[in-house]
């Protein structure tokens, strides 16, 4: 069953035309990642579809209620976590979480809450007290609190360390075993390729690819990639056996190639002859961030 249905979106910021007519259904029970580089039009989606945000254009259906004329109706059964966030900074942490807690008819415990997060420990700082990764969860922790059905999740991982990125993806693993549905925008790609079921990949307000993350890599490349740290020439390299296409960034060189024994091989050879060193040299599979190049030319944080 779908629980948010998304058709034909349109957005505009006075002569911006931010949103371009998007489509698309996020499933019960997925974690659907909505991916992009800055700038793309991700907030203002999450925002037109929770119905913070007026739609210029097209159908929002959320729960099979549209967030503009039943609001409430929606709001009482989402959790959100948006962007920016104003707390009271002279409120503790617990405190914090009692007074979202009072505006729901359901709640989570505030213990299981703190737990979630990793915030146990904080419970009784001040809100104006925490580092901005801590500041971080607990705006996650209050898109928990009610218990909604769907969680919203802007960005919830920019700003933190790798370990709390990676306890946020357990807690959002272990609400999906709950059966909730999980909504999320990121721009990093290799965390919506672990974590997301499925995901969208939006440039400039419209969407440019659409499904699961493997089976995205699997469509758009056959090949591996190899990762050569090298400052030079780059066309050497792009004429190895089995290169199919390549890319050079700064001090890399990045080839993908169909048959990787063959380049290897021919890889040693050029180096050898050149005398360029292969230490470093990296061999990965094809990633989301390699589907996104491919389609827009452009890396997402570039
Ligand atoms: P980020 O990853 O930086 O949060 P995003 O993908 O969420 O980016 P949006 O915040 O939705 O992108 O912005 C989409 C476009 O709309 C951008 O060009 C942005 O500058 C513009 N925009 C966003 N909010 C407003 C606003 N309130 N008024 C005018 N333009 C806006």
């Amino acid at each position: 069953m779908s629980v948010i249905t998304v058709s034909n979106l349109h957005k505009f910021y006075g002569p911006l035309h931010a949103v371009r007519g998007i489509s698309f259904a996020v499933e019960e029970g997925e974690v659907f990642g909505l991916l992009g580089p800055n700038g793309a039009g991700k907030t203002t989606t999450v925002e037109t579809i929770i119905g913070l945000l007026r739609r210029d254009r097209g159908e929002v259906r959320v729960l099979g209620f549209d967030p503009e004329k039943d609001s409430l109706a929606v709001k009482s059964r989402i959790g959100v976590q948006l962007q920016t966030v104003h707390l009271f900074p002279r409120l503790t942490v617990f405190e914090t979480l009692l007074l979202f807690s009072s505006f729901y008819r359901e709640c989570r415990p505030i213990g299981e809450l703190l737990a979630l997060v990793g915030l146990t420990e904080k419970a009784h700082t001040r809100v104006e007290k925490l580092s901005g990764g801590q500041l971080k969860r607990l705006s996650v922790a209050l898109a928990f609190v009610g218990n909604g059905a769907v969680i919203f999740l802007d960005e919830p991982t920019s700003g933190l360390d790798p370990q709390s990125r990676r306890g946020l993806w357990d807690t959002i693993r272990r609400l999906q075993g709950e059966g909730k549905t999980i909504f999320l925008t990121t721009h990093y790609l290799d965390e919506a390729e672990r974590l997301c079921d499925r995901v969208a990949i939006i440039d400039h307000g419209v969407i440019i690819a659409l499904g699961k993350p493997g089976d995205l890599i699997a469509s758009h490349f056959r090949e591996k990639a190899i990762e050569i740290p090298f400052d030079g020439d780059v066309l050497p390299f792009a004429s190895l056996p089995g290169v199919t296409r390549f890319r050079k960034d700064e001090n890399t060189v990045t080839i993908y190639t169909e048959d990787l024994p063959e380049t290897f091989v021919a890889l040693n050879q050029l180096a050898e002859s050149k005398d360029i060193p292969l230490e470093g040299v990296v061999v990965r599979e094809a990633t989301l961030e390699d589907v996104f190049l491919k389609l827009t030319g452009r890396r997402v944080r570039e």
